[in-house]
């Protein structure tokens, strides 16, 4: 029998906030009701603060963040529309993989996993593309299968120096909430989430904002949709309602989530994360081990994928974690199993959490046959987290 709490540090599902567990206690009412609106409104008004959008519209369908990739092609692209997208990890593998099966013609650049969105390579194709047939270019802003948040800036600014006409698609599943992002300064034009990452939810929601441009292209992209219509769920968004029964716990979840990171202040979120993850990025320096990501350009502040020296088997360090000491770190997905381990530290995260993390992984990596210094990659974190408390945290924690 495994005892204590069970430590979960994947990159999603999340820790969901106590705060958001209760909100989700609910007894199940009607979605039709003339109230129902007070919860949903205020939904898609706050969540456009999450994405930064004040010219898009914000939709929340049942599903996974799988299911808004569908819903964001299907709206907007027609069958055998070409879109530009890198390869550099699973999520954007398994992303031009749905953009094949649906019958769109696939630019893919592959990169090195570890590396970033090649803006400069799809500045050259976007510039050969003389005739403008690619119609959107696909970015994973945050590849949590790597520990890799890309340029999204850089892209943006890859299509405008083309005067290219391409939509932009950005997959924020594990950054939007966690990492900056700015999707009407970008000028993206189509941005994912997931309820199950930054959003602090169990899953069951995928989240799309859509830009007037997106929109606009809806009204003529003729790829079959019928459950994902953009129309029908922004005619009765409008008024607060749904085209189907929503899965009403999880909107009061949401809700609570969105209080919790509307509360704290994006900036704040997005400070913390940077700094617990600089913590985590320390112990892994003290281990004399490697990150996945190339160049701390890229470096991940939701997730960190760290490689284990080829005489350890990254499995078995994540094996001892689940089963000895009641953790679950994420696994080193395709080409990378066995090679990488996964320290999700996004959401609902704290310093102590982070040092717990970093306690389990050192006894499972000794475990594993790694060479480890109890404490080395603890020490560096602790020392981290000390340098950077500022007098504005303390206040703030003061004030509560
Ligand atoms: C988690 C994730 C997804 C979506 O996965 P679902 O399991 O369908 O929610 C997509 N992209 C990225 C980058 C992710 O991290």
């Amino acid at each position: 029998m495994k005892t204590g709490i069970h430590h979960l540090y994947i990159p999603g599902p999340t820790n969901v906030p106590e705060a958001v567990r209760r909100a989700m206690n609910v007894t199940m009412q009607d979605h039709r009701a003339p109230d129902f609106p007070e919860l949903t409104l205020g939904l898609f008004a706050d969540l456009k603060q999450v994405f930064r959008t004040k010219a898009g519209e914000v939709m929340l369908f049942p599903g996974s963040g799988t299911a808004a990739w569908e819903a964001a092609i299907t709206n907007t692209l027609s069958p055998g529309d070409r879109v530009l997208i890198a390869r550099h990890g699973q999520f954007s593998t398994l992303w031009a993989q749905m953009a094949e099966r649906l019958g769109l013609v696939v630019d893919i650049v592959d990169v090195a996993w570890g590396a970033g969105c090649p803006a400069n390579e799809f500045a050259r194709r976007l510039g050969a593309d003389r005739k403008g047939e690619i119609r959107a270019v696909f970015v994973t802003h945050n590849e949590t299968a790597t520990g890799v948040t890309s340029d999204i800036r850089a892209v943006r600014r890859a299509i405008d120096e083309c005067f290219h006409d391409a939509m932009l698609f950005v997959d924020g599943v594990s950054s939007i909430g966690s990492i900056d992002f700015r999707m009407d300064d970008w000028g993206v034009d189509v941005a994912i989430a997931g309820s199950q990452k930054g959003l602090m939810c169990p899953a069951g929601l995928g989240v799309l904002a859509v830009s007037p441009k997106a929109l606009l292209a809806s009204r003529t992209a003729t790829m079959r949709r019928a459950y994902f219509e953009f129309d029908d769920m922004l005619k009765l968004n409008a008024e607060g309602y749904f085209p189907y029964t929503p899965p009403v716990p999880l909107l009061h979840g949401l809700r609570a989530g969105l209080d919790r990171l509307l509360d704290e202040g994006l900036d704040a979120v997005h400070a913390r994360h940077r700094r617990l993850a600089e913590g985590v990025r320390k112990a892994v320096a003290a281990w004399g081990m490697d990150l996945v990501a190339e160049h701390r350009s890229l470096y991940s502040d939701t997730v960190t994928a760290i490689r284990v020296h080829p005489d350890v088997d990254a499995r078995e360090v994540i094996r001892i974690g689940y089963d000895r000491y009641n953790t679950a770190f994420g696994a080193g997905l395709a080409r990378l199993s066995g090679k990488v381990f996964r320290i999700g530290h996004l959401g609902d995260m704290n310093e102590g959490m982070c040092l717990t993390a970093l306690a389990v992984a050192e006894m499972a990596l000794a475990e594993a046959g790694a060479r480890i210094d109890y404490g080395s990659g603890i020490a560096a974190a602790q020392r981290h987290y000390a340098a950077t408390r500022t007098r504005t945290a303390e206040l703030r924690i003061a004030a509560e």
